[in-house]
């Protein structure tokens, strides 16, 4: 009755690298080394960036400067550049390396929202570009905190929503896990910014991490976390300066994970 060699398919994993980790553009050298190590575990990788240090508060100034209450479908279109620069940036410094990559914005992504401009949820993914960029052996690099809506315009996903940008695609994908590279080397039980000697946690469930994020206001959106739980969705928050350092990883119980997958509820404003 067959044989008993079990196959094992290789997931994609979903690596998500903050505004802190790309600040500067001697920082995608160190992003694209990681990105590089991570490649010979894993051969199936997609990434996903945020916009360059405070560039998404420069952008939000620009706007106010020249209106001070900006149109949202305009603001959507200025700010979601931001973290265009950083994936075409990543994708160059890949290259660097002979390491094939591909950039793509949210929307050629496919990530699908309402239409609330610069506060969209995401309700659906299809990832299809995403799939023909892993088949021919490339990283694959997505602008966070973006997408498009029903109705084909930009959209972004507020403030912080790259984070959120990372666990669609992992539940599109249907990724291992998604692992984010912070500034700390993860989720502690209180701010390492504020309290010295804390150590990172390491392990949560969604529950824990979620009460921690919400009382500390530390690393992860909760957002992402709500629909991490939802999916079953296994998340690993680690530092980039140390990321041999396991960090935290944060997961449900397995036989909780659901068969069909789980997006954003579509904003009631739309
Ligand atoms: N760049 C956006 C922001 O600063 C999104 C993100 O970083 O997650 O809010
Ligand atoms: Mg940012």
């Amino acid at each position: 009755m067959g044989n008993n060699l079990k196959t094992t398919v290789m997931k994609t994993l979903v690596l998500k690298f903050g505004g802190a980790s790309v600040a500067t553009p001697e920082h995608f050298a160190r992003v694209a080394e990681i990105i590089m190590s991570r490649r010979s575990a894993y051969p199936s990788l997609v990434v996903v960036v945020s916009a360059m240090g405070d560039a998404t508060n420069q952008l939000e100034e620009l706007a106010r400067r020249v209106n001070p209450n900006p149109p949202r479908r305009e603001y959507d279109m200025l700010v979601s550049v931001g973290e265009r620069v950083s994936i075409s940036l990543l994708a160059m410094a890949l290259a660097c390396y002979g390491c094939e990559a591909i950039s793509f914005t949210g929307s050629q992504s496919g990530i699908i929202t309402c239409c609330s401009h610069s506060n969209a949820a995401i309700v659906n993914v299809k990832p299809w570009r995403l799939h023909d960029g892993l088949a021919a052996g490339k990283v694959v690099i997505v602008a966070g905190f973006q997408g498009v809506s029903t109705e084909g315009e930009i959209t972004t996903l507020g403030r912080g929503g790259s984070d959120t940008t990372a666990v669609a695609l992992g539940v599109a994908l249907d990724a291992e896990h998604v692992e984010f590279y912070k500034d700390v080397a993860g989720i502690c039980e209180h701010d390492p910014k504020l309290h010295s000697g804390v150590q990172a946690l390491p392990q949560l469930n969604y529950s824990q991490a979620l009460d921690i994020v919400e009382r500390t206001g530390q690393v992860l959106h909760p957002r992402c976390l709500r629909l991490a739980e939802a999916n079953g969705m296994p998340l690993v928050v680690k530092g980039f300066v140390n990321d041999q350092l396991p960090g935290t990883r944060i997961e449900g119980d397995p036989r909780g994970v659901p068969t069909t997958r789980h997006y954003e509820k579509e904003e009631l404003r739309c």
